[in-house]
C-alpha cells in the first residue's frame, strides 16, 4: 500500500505532466494556425509537401498527447476513489519504485512485461 506522502508526490507529478501537456499542446495549435495564415500553400510543391508533413507530425503528437492526458486524468481519479496503485490485471500493489517512473502505470511490473512478450508475439505473428 502507499502512503499518503507517496501518494501526494504521485499526483503532484501527475499534474505537473498534464500541465506540460497543455502548455505544449497550446503552443503547437498557435503554430498550425500562423502556418495557415502565410503563403505556406502558395510556396512550390517541395513547400507544400514539408508543411504537410510537419502539420501531420504535430496533429500525431496532438493525438499521443491526448490519449496521455486522458490517462492521466483517469490515474487521477483512481487517486481519488482509492483505486490507485493497484495491478489491474492481479490484483497486486504496483511498487513505489515503478509509479514513481511512470505515476500512470496500472499493472504491475510482471504483467506489464507479459502483456509486452504477448504483444511481441503478436508481431512477429502479423509480419508472417
Ligand atoms: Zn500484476
Amino acid at each position: 500500500m502507499l502512503t499518503n506522502q507517496q501518494l501526494k508526490k504521485l499526483k503532484a507529478l501527475l499534474m505537473a505532466e498534464l500541465k506540460e501537456i497543455e502548455e505544449r499542446n497550446r503552443e503547437k495549435v498557435n503554430d498550425l494556425e500562423n502556418e495557415n495564415d502565410s503563403e505556406t500553400f502558395h510556396g512550390d510543391e517541395a513547400d507544400q509537401a514539408t508543411f504537410l508533413e510537419q502539420r501531420n507530425r504535430i496533429l500525431r503528437l496532438r493525438d499521443r498527447d491526448r490519449k496521455l492526458a486522458n490517462k492521466i486524468q483517469e490515474t487521477i481519479q483512481k487517486m481519488e476513489n482509492g483505486t490507485y496503485g493497484i495491478c489491474e490485471s492481479c490484483g497486486c500493489d504496483i511498487a513505489f519504485a515503478r509509479l514513481k517512473l511512470r505515476p500512470v502505470a496500472s499493472l504491475c511490473i510482471e504483467c506489464k512485461q507479459e502483456e509486452e512478450e504477448r504483444e511481441e508475439r503478436d508481431k512477429i505473428f502479423k509480419r508472417r
